[in-house]
């Protein structure tokens, strides 16, 4: 019983990060040049146009390599 009890809080804590991640990558930074957006905090996010992250796959952007291994550290 007390499994189940800790199995079912774990999930809602999973569910809550997911959330919380999702509302985060909302916006994101893209560069024109290169085709690649980028997450807020990226080191190359610097003094790019930012748009909503379904914009930027919508005109076929990339994800910037650096932005996605920082955010599964995050
Ligand atoms: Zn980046």
């Amino acid at each position: 019983m007390m499994v189940m009890i800790i199995l079912f809080l774990t999930i809602i804590f999973f569910l809550y990060l997911k959330n919380k991640k999702t509302k985060n990558i909302n916006y994101v930074y893209i560069n024109e040049k290169t085709k690649k957006y980028h997450l807020e905090g990226c080191p190359y996010s610097k003094n790019l146009k930012q748009i909503s992250l379904e914009k930027a796959i919508e005109e076929k952007y990339i994800p910037c390599k650096i932005c996605n291994i920082n955010k599964n550290y995050t």
